[in-house]
């Protein structure tokens, strides 16, 4: 959905959208004065604005989407570092620079995706685990994110982060998710077609052609 207070924004060199409040984009202070007025002042994601396109994530094998630059520099996405227990973010308020330290070494590989498509990557990066009791269901985020499987928490809610197996979930809320999804990664691919295409344009002009 979005409302006023949480407009989404759209970064000018990926395409990729996010709601200002689910990337720490506030109404006040330097960062939300570029991300208010949306419409008119281009925006980057921290990716694109550190000159990295498709960074790999450290605790995920998935491509694309939101991520955020972790303490030591490396990359993980948004909703990794939101739904990974341990992970915590040094500016809760502004939702950066994500830290790993808390995160046990022993987590990576620990656990097999119950949701990867290509097994090869089951067990890279960290998993988590399906929150019903006694369930033994794991899964990565962005997996789980594309299966439809992570709770929505609202605005006023964001301790509620975490994740059911299929077993426990909701087959509609799933379904409704799925799509919502789907939708998503549509308009970032078709945004960052376009934004593909006039980079294209550009350079085209450039040398003359
Ligand atoms: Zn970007
Ligand atoms: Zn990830
Ligand atoms: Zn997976
Ligand atoms: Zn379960």
């Amino acid at each position: 959905y979005s409302d006023h207070s949480n407009e989404i924004v759209e970064c000018d060199g990926c395409g990729v959208s996010v709601h200002e409040s689910c990337y720490g984009i506030q109404e006040s202070g330097s960062v939300a004065s570029n991300a208010s007025s949306a419409c008119t002042e281009p925006w980057f994601c921290e990716a694109c604005m550190a000159g990295v396109s498709q960074p790999q994530c450290e605790v995920c094998p998935n491509i694309g989407g939101i991520y955020k630059q972790t303490d030591t520099g490396a990359w993980i996405h948004l909703v990794c570092g939101l739904y990974i227990p341990h992970i915590s973010f040094f500016d809760q308020e502004r939702i950066t620079r994500p830290t790993l330290f808390e995160l046990n070494y022993q987590s990576w590989g620990r656990r097999a995706c119950t949701l990867c498509r290509n097994i090869k990557f089951a067990r890279t990066g960290v998993c988590i685990e399906c929150d019903a009791g006694m369930c033994k269901s794991y899964f990565h985020v962005t997996c789980a994110q594309e299966a439809g499987l992570l709770s929505e928490p609202n605005e006023d809610d964001h301790e509620l982060f975490f994740g059911h197996c299929k077993t426990h979930s909701d087959k509609e809320q799933i379904r409704k998710r799925k799509k919502n999804w789907l939708t998503h990664q549509l308009s970032y691919r078709q945004r960052g077609a376009i934004i593909e295409a006039e980079r294209e344009a550009d350079r085209s002009i450039a040398i003359g052609a």
